[in-house]
């Protein structure tokens, strides 16, 4: 079987990402130093515990497993923390993924699969973002991210490594299995703290900013299931072992809900109320974040089967009641 390195194997997307992986066929090597991620997620391959700053470290497991390709996922990712602690972001997304890169191209290994989001694209007027949208992110995460973006390109330039990267929108849901899932501490994506709420896990959901220019008055996103946007990234290491040209694709649905259509939703899925608490504006919030992904479905063949927001929910929700993580 193939080894494939991921990074960040043992957070959120990683752990998806590695069920996927092993369901196709190949071994997933985990690299992850924990300070985010679980032990206990990493249920389909090895872990090798390191530093993504730790270029000995690193050396260490592609001499070990020589990786085919390399799935980068482990990063910091919050919106609100990347704009009270820029350092943290460029420090460990920017100067850790290059030390990724740079050990990628020292061991040989030509595939990288970078895990990107909309938050480089920033502030547009209304549209439908496209890959061919402009990237002007208005964060630290979102311009940490454009920066690796931008390093993959060189590399490429210089040492022919190729890549993929997707850019994705609002991941959400969890393995139907429940045998991985969503466990952030601390929690701050909507999503599961909405959950939290509704079973009492927290007071209530803060609803951050109702005065945007929306319908309703509260920032639109669009929302992915985590096994979806996981099966794209197979497909993303079968597009770069047919030799496929490097390529940038968004993850998305094309359509958005707002934080009160998602707040309804989870209303309906698990019969309770939620409650909720009308709250200011997080710094470094975008408006209104809506994919266009069709590059994806017809160049990769990308087949999106969960990403309806109930599904998502009712998977989250399961999750939640019956899923947890031990350090
Ligand atoms: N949000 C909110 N309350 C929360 C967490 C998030 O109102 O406690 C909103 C947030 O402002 C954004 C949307 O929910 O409009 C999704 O935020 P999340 O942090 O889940 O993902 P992001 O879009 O920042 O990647």
């Amino acid at each position: 079987m193939k080894n494939i390195l991921v990074t960040g194997g043992a957070g959120y997307i990683g752990s998806h990402a590695c069920k996927a992986l092993r369901a196709a066929g190949y071994t997933p090597v985990t690299y992850d130093n924990l300070s985010t991620g679980w032990a206990d997620a990493v249920k389909f391959g090895p872990l090798e515990q390191g530093d993504l700053t730790d270029r000995t470290r690193l050396g260490e497991v592609f001499e070990k497993y020589k990786p085919e390709a390399v799935m980068h996922f482990a990063a910091f990712s919050q919106v609100g923390e990347s704009m009270q602690d820029p350092g943290k972001y460029w420090r460990n997304n920017v100067c850790g993924s290059l030390t990724l890169i740079e050990a990628t191209v020292a061991a040989g290994c030509k595939q990288f699969v970078f895990s990107s989001t909309c938050a480089t694209y920033g502030e547009q007027d209304n549209v439908l973002l496209d890959e061919d949208s402009q990237q002007a992110p208005i964060n630290a995460y979102g311009a940490s991210k454009r920066a690796i973006e931008d390093i993959l390109r060189d590399f490429e330039a210089a040492f022919d490594l190729k890549h993929v990267i997707f850019r994705y929108f609002n991941v959400a849901g969890a393995d139907p299995d429940s045998e991985v899932g969503e466990f952030h501490q601390p929690e701050t994506h909507l999503i599961p703290l909405m959950l939290d709420a509704i079973d009492g896990k927290r007071d209530a959901l803060t609803i951050y900013g109702t005065d945007y220019d929306t319908d309703d008055g509260t920032c639109i996103r669009d929302y992915v299931h985590v096994m979806d946007l996981v099966d794209a990234h197979v497909l993303g290491v079968k597009w770069l072992e047919n030799g496929k040209d490097s390529r940038v694709f968004n993850l998305g649905t094309g359509r958005g809900f707002s934080v009160r259509e998602v707040i309804d939703h989870s209303r309906s899925v698990t019969n309770k109320e939620v409650p909720f608490v009308e709250g200011d504006r997080r710094a470094g919030d975008c408006i209104k974040l809506v994919s266009g992904s069709e590059r994806a479905i017809r160049e990769l063949g990308w087949q999106p089967e969960r990403s309806n927001l109930q599904v998502m929910i009712k998977d989250a929700w399961r999750w939640h009641q019956n899923g947890h993580y031990d350090k």
